[in-house]
């Protein structure tokens, strides 16, 4: 945002504006406001709508200004603690009020029998009183206008700043003419002038209306170049894969594939035989087959002899890929694992096939980066749960391609405010529908002392030859004694069901252990897996049709949906019971979405709201601008529109073929 004006005095730094002296500077300063730029963008944090209104014309709870003639001496009650209740009788537009002030003793002074007052506070009108929090002053303008300014400055002389920086600068960016006309904006100079001295509540409302627009507007441009410069043209980049060949091969597999199967891979295939360098993300629920249309474009890319990688976060998921592509794909591609467990004869032999184009597909780890991984032409890079890995992890794997196209996917469904925020430079491919016959799972809330039914649900369902998880939290003893640790609801389930019948995986064991724990439970040697969220991630066990998550309350909606979906992969119903005590209104309402509702788009956007948008990835991952005034939960449909027309500066700018 800054750079927006120029000031027409060279300097623009804090100590330049009229009235800053070093002192004053230095307060700026320390609450982060260094340049004229800064001063303006300081945005009020609250108003205190000043504006006198006739008492009779209150509502019940209204907060309101009212002025009238104080009659009764105040009088204080302490309490304890240096708390205070300061009360009179006030004379208001004919009703006679009682006005309260708290721990504002101070106020007596101001409250002087027979003389006018004006007060701001919370009318009771069933009671006839008001709570009153201030009293009021400085009449000029309807509005109190408030600061976050850290007890550095009072907000009048900040105001004074403000004023001198909008005489002394002109600005020199706005909004394009036909946007302000299209949308009805102001200038933004005018808008922050309004912003920082309102008239009314209409001129303020259209005054951030304007700012939310540039601040939405501006962010999507930056993405638009973002993209810009990922999407590449040019002639290398196409992929002309052999579109008989792939027509036929499609043919081949076991099921007819979904409506948004079909159209993810014809939106991939036609960036193939465009010009451009990939760039999208594949977004689909859990079980929604995104592996399959991987594994289609993997095949187009087989067709003219290059290469695709698979990288993947976590050994277990590795695995998975590794199985279900080779289920699938037998002898149509050449699929190679490469991990962390990978042994060094098997990765030499690997690194030597892989550098003489033998292998079509490298599904991995992050071993997939190390320098010695060299491809023959790898021309298609795929990235599971990509949030996942950071970013110079993604661009050690891209530097590899001989061909840069970049397919990422996503098992979490991200609300569309949020997919076009974080990932505005990218194109999105989504999967919403789920392959023919599957069935809602069925989801149940139990508390800890329904823990024995649970016992005989899970057991009806492993006498039928079905497979069960049963997730619970990891947690150390010291911590609180009401969570069941992963390690007790084993012994729980082992005595239960007999020790040959019940595997144990938690966070903490060796990889190895891990994968052969889940090769145990995949093979249907055991039919109970206890374990903490390490199944979290891609785990496909269509067996499986019953899932227990335990302390389920110390879990997010995305992550029990995420767990949830490890059931429900074939055509048998399946369950899911939520065993928790729920003690806090959140925990209780997220039991309640659970049970709702097994739509992971529904479900993420419930979730947004719950928890904002700066929480639902964290900050950090998710590079999320912290906009001052707009709002994407609330102002998404703003949102859209400014993306629009973001898109539309790009293309007329030349940025399509
Ligand atoms: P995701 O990776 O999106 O979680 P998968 O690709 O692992 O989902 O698919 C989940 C299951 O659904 C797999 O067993 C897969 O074989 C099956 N599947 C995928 N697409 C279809 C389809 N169109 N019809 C029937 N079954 C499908
Ligand atoms: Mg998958």
């Amino acid at each position: 945002m800054s750079g927006m004006y120029e000031v027409i005095t060279p300097n623009i730094d804090v100590s330049r504006i009229k009235g800053v002296g070093p002192k004053m500077a230095e307060k700026l300063q320390s609450i982060g406001i260094y340049k004229a730029d800064d001063v303006i963008f300081h945005l009020p944090s609250s108003y205190v709508n000043q504006s006198v209104v006739n008492l009779n014309d209150a509502e019940h709870n209204d907060n309101v200004t009212v002025e009238g003639t104080v009659k009764t001496e105040p009088s204080i009650a302490f309490f304890r603690g240096g708390k205070s209740r300061l009360t009179c009788f006030m004379d208001v537009d004919g009703i006679y009020v009682k006005v309260t002030f708290f721990n504002q003793p101070y106020l007596k002074e101001k409250l002087i029998n027979g003389e006018f007052a004006r007060v701001f506070g919370k009318f009771n009108k069933n009671k006839l009183e008001i709570n009153g929090q201030r009293l009021i002053f400085d009449t000029d303008g309807g509005y109190q206008v408030r600061y976050s300014l850290n007890q550095q400055m009072h907000a009048k002389t900040f105001r004074k700043f403000v004023e001198a920086v909008f005489e002394n600068c002109r600005f020199n960016k706005d909004l394009p003419e036909h946007l302000k006309q299209k949308y009805r904006l102001m200038n933004i100079r005018e808008a922050l002038w309004h912003i920082h001295f309102p008239l009314n509540d209409k001129v303020l409302h259209e005054a951030r209306r304007t700012i939310k627009f540039y601040e939405l507007y501006e962010f999507q441009l930056s993405l638009m170049e973002k993209r810009k410069q990922e999407r590449v043209y040019n002639d290398h980049y196409i992929i002309d894969y052999d579109v008989e060949r792939l027509k036929s091969f499609i043919s081949t597999l076991p099921f007819e594939l979904t409506g948004d199967q079909k159209r993810s891979v014809n939106e991939i295939c036609r960036d193939f035989k465009q010009k451009i360098s990939m760039h999208r993300l594949l977004q689909g629920d859990v079980g929604s087959g995104k592996t399959i249309v991987a594994g289609i474009c993997t095949y187009a890319v087989k067709t003219i002899g290059e290469q695709t990688a698979v990288m993947v976060p976590t050994e277990v998921l590795a695995n998975q890929h590794y199985e279900s592509f080779t289920d699938t794909f037998k002898d149509e591609l050449s699929v190679e694992k490469l991990t962390g467990t990978t042994s060094r004869r098997e990765k030499a032999a690997i690194l030597e096939r892989l550098r003489n184009g033998d292998i079509d597909l490298l599904i991995g780890t992050h071993a997939l980066i190390e320098d010695d991984v060299v491809f023959n032409k790898l021309s298609l890079i795929i990235t599971d749960e990509q949030h996942r890995f950071g970013v110079n992890q993604r661009s050690k794997l891209s530097r590899k391609a001989y061909r840069k196209n970049v397919l990422y996917m996503t098992a979490t469904p991200i609300p569309r405010t949020l997919s076009i925020t974080t990932f505005g430079d990218m194109d999105v491919s989504i999967i919403r529908e789920m392959p023919k016959g599957r069935k809602p799972v069925e989801t149940y809330w139990r508390r800890f002392d329904e823990t024995d039914k649970v016992l005989e649900m899970v057991k009806k369902e492993v006498d039928s030859g079905r497979s069960a998880y049963i997730v619970a939290p990891l947690i150390e003893e010291s911590e609180t004694l009401d969570l069941k640790n992963v390690q007790e609801i084993y012994h729980i389930f082992a005595e239960y069901f007999g020790e040959e019948t019940v595997e144990l995986i938690h966070g903490k064991m060796k990889p190895n252990e891990k994968v052969f724990g889940m090769s145990r439970f995949e093979s249907l040697e055991k039919k109970v897996l206890v374990s903490t969220t390490v199944i979290e991630v891609g785990v496909n066990v269509p067996n499986a049709t019953f899932m227990v998550i335990f302390n389920a309350e110390r879990f997010g909606l995305s992550t029990l949906h995420q767990l949830r979906g490890r059931v429900g992969r074939s055509d048998l119903q399946s369950y899911c019971v939520l065993v928790s005590d729920a003690h806090t209104e959140n925990a209780k309402l997220r039991m309640e979405i659970m049970t709702s509702t097994t739509d992971g788009f529904e479900l993420s956007e419930r979730d947004l709201e719950m928890r904002g948008p700066g929480d639902y990835f964290g900050v950090r991952q998710s590079g999320l601008p912290q906009f001052k005034v707009a709002d994407i939960t609330e102002d998404y449909r703003m949102l859209e529109a400014a993306r629009e027309e973001a898109v539309n500066v790009l293309e007329s700018s030349g940025g399509k073929e």
